[in-house]
């Protein structure tokens, strides 16, 4: 596809609203950085960010909204949380709250977490995309897996020209460091990431803990919530045919109870991952079966973000 460069004007948001609401990715300045931006309510869309980044494996992914009405759509607000979103929103400031249960998100932008990351950003050019939208925007930074993240939009198009449908060009972003990631817990809040906003701001507000919490799998990189989603049931990779005990997830030719995708298209298997293993860890244990088994996906583009968040699950009990 050819990456148009869009004006921050009237036209040009509505091009970018309407490439949004057709499933298309359009990059966005932020205060922070640029952002790779899909709908969030959109799988396939959240999935083609992943495609595009070439990222290796599915990281939840922080969800942008026009104002706090917006974002108590999706997340459910605490004192603590109203408090941060009154002295930092519109900022660099990302807060960690449980999803609503009855939410619209797509399962892969939270990667199957029963948190989000949501954010109001204050960057006129992002407010106005948001706003002219009219609905959440998932947008990690707008580079290939791996580099540097952009701040202006010749950044963007180095990395990642002909991956996405458009870049808004609204000039340098100000800040150059990403947001501040926090959770909200009973009696103050967690700092997940350092960014934008100082702990001392927010200290200032509510108390802050002063442990860091980070990953099993990734210590160094706090931003990363200790649990991630892991099946009840056990699960079994590059299987061919279930089991008596198991539950099967299909892939192209190879059928399951439920199949990722029958067309053995890895874009629609990524959007459908979350869902079905929920879907399947539910299933099976109606059944009375112990497994999950689920076919081989291929090791190639959003492949290898299937398989290692597969890989994950199947080792969560080993
Ligand atoms: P980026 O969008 O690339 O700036 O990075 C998003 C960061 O937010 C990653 O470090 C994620 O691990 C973190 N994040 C997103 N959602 C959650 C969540 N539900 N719980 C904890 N951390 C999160
Ligand atoms: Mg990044």
């Amino acid at each position: 596809m050819q990456t148009q460069t869009l004006r921050p004007t009237e036209d040009g948001f509505a091009t970018a609203a309407d490439i949004l609401t057709h499933g298309g990715l359009v990059a966005f300045p932020t205060e922070t950085v640029y952002g790779l931006g899909g709908d969030a309510r959109n799988g396939a869309a959240v999935a083609g960010i992943y495609a595009a980044k070439g990222r290796p494996s599915f990281n939840p992914l922080i969800v942008h909204v026009a104002d706090l009405n917006m974002a108590q759509e999706f997340a459910q607000f605490d004192t603590t949380a109203l408090a941060l979103a009154a002295e930092f929103w519109p900022g660099p400031l990302t807060i960690v709250l449980p999803v609503r249960p009855d939410t619209s998100l797509s399962k892969l932008v939270t990667a199957g977490l029963t948190t989000v990351a949501i954010r109001v950003p204050a960057h006129p050019v992002a407010r106005a995309l948001l706003s002219k939208f009219g609905g959440p925007i998932a947008a990690p930074s707008a580079n290939p897996s791996g580099g540097i993240s952009p701040t202006r939009a010749a950044h963007v198009r180095d990395g990642l020209s002909d991956r996405i449908d458009a870049i808004i060009n609204g000039g340098k972003c100000a800040v150059g460091l990403e947001s501040t990631i926090v959770m909200p817990d009973d009696d103050g809040v967690h700092i997940l990431r350092d960014g934008g906003i100082t702990t001392e701001q927010i200290a200032a507000i509510v108390n802050v803990h002063d442990t860091i919490e980070t990953s099993h799998d990734a210590p160094t990189s706090p931003g990363q919530l200790a649990s991630h989603y892991a099946p009840n049931a056990r699960l079994r990779m590059n299987a061919l045919i279930a089991g008596d005990d198991e539950h099967m997830i299909g892939f192209g030719e190879i059928s399951g109870q439920i199949n990722l995708s029958s067309s053995g298209d890895l874009t629609q298997a990524a959007a459908n991952l979350f869902a079905y293993l929920h879907m399947a860890d539910e299933d099976a244990q109606t059944l009375g079966k112990t497994k999950i088994a689920v076919a081989p996906i291929p090791m190639h583009g959003l492949g290898i973000a299937i398989n290692d968040r597969l890989k994950r699950a199947s080792a969560a009990r080993d």
